[in-house]
């Protein structure tokens, strides 16, 4: 069916996020329509970001990736949970000592900006930062659990993700390691990747956009659908990813907009004909 108010709806948007896996892309081949919706998007006026999850790869990576696609993005278009900490903590722990259990490179990230990063035990850290860290060991870990036992300490995570996707299944991702703290300290981190507001509040942000202005596009529901909902902002399930239509249905979120595809978004905002919940 075609939906007038909707696609108008959709069309005055002005700030489009996407999620990268499983929504514009699948392993090394773009899903097909991205790079129409996004050259779209573009030729509007659209203010347009791509967030994900994933601290593994480095902004570069990505705008490499879609260039590598014939997709022009600039890296300022991309927040990563990785780049989300940065400004979280230039924010509020400048000048400040941060314990980190993270890759070297985010902590060269964060030394680059002018953080104090430290990996040991020492006297005056204010936060313990914990994301996907390829060099963790036993000695991190009791380091990390004596800090938190003060209470004044602050708990922040990159992500809440429990595993990494790997070619031959997943490794423990920063979720996993926060459990093995909290179990230790009874501590509760912060979080800062999806389904958590900031990434969105951060775009937002940097946009100078309204909650109504804004959408975010994603194949997960409890990660990009539930970060939609709890960042006040309207969702557009794509089912290209991990999500069935099913699991639309019966997951007890709003999502107002699910389209099999960005291709059939694309479509919609084109004017083609398309498929919308009402
Ligand atoms: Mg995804």
């Amino acid at each position: 069916m075609i939906c007038e108010k909707n696609r108008a709806l959709l069309k005055e948007k002005k700030v489009f996020l996407f999620d990268i896996d499983g929504t514009l892309a699948l392993g090394d081949q773009l899903i097909s329509g991205t790079e129409k919706l996004i050259r779209y998007l573009r030729m509007t006026g659209k203010r347009i970001f791509f967030t994900t999850n994933n601290s593994t790869k480095s902004r570069q990576d990505y705008v490499n990736y879609f260039a590598r696609h014939n997709i022009r993005i600039e890296p300022d278009e991309i927040l990563t949970a990785g780049g989300l900490t940065l400004i979280f903590c230039r924010e509020h722990f400048e000048n400040k000592k941060i314990f980190l259990m993270g890759t070297p490179s985010l902590k060269k990230e964060l030394e680059d900006a002018g953080l104090l990063i430290t990996e040991k035990y020492e006297e005056g850290i204010a936060c313990v930062l914990v994301a996907f860290d390829t060099t963790l060991n036993f000695q991190k870990l009791e380091d990390a659990s004596r800090i938190l036992s003060d209470g004044r300490v602050i708990f922040l995570a990159s992500n809440p993700d429990l595993c990494c996707p790997t070619a031959f299944g997943a490794v423990p991702d920063c979720g996993s390691i926060c459990e093995m703290l909290k179990n230790a300290t009874g501590r509760e981190p912060k979080f800062l990747g999806k389904p958590y507001p900031d990434i969105v509040n951060q775009c937002r942000k940097t946009a100078g956009a309204l909650r109504e202005e804004t959408v975010l596009v994603g194949d997960r529901i409890y990660t990009d659908m539930a970060c939609a909902e709890n960042a006040g902002v309207e969702g557009i399930l794509v089912l290209s990813g991990e999500a069935t239509e099913k699991d639309a249905m019966n997951c007890g979120l709003q999502i107002p907009y699910v389209f099999e595809s960005v291709k059939e978004l694309y479509e919609l905002l084109s004017e083609n004909e398309c498929r919308v919940r009402s």
